[in-house]
């Protein structure tokens, strides 16, 4: 059963396909403290649903700022 959708493409996914930015606690950088800040901004919170595609997508451009705007 298709029943969870993805908030960012709104294709329609089974519920054991579905991630939410809580992943992003197990990436050894940037700290999850400052990617809860980057989605908050985004206006993303920790309980939306997103494909793998499109978590993996957030999961670069969130890096990408971090590498190249916040990192030392
Ligand atoms: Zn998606």
């Amino acid at each position: 059963m298709k029943n969870a959708q993805c908030k960012r493409c709104l294709n329609k996914f089974d519920e054991k396909e579905i991630y939410t930015i809580q992943q992003f606690q197990y990436r050894k950088s940037p700290s999850y403290e400052w990617t809860k800040e980057f989605f908050d901004i985004l206006k993303i919170d920790e309980w939306e649903s997103f494909c793998e595609a499109c978590l993996l997508y957030y999961g670069k451009i969130s890096s990408d700022v971090w590498l190249k705007y916040c990192k030392n």
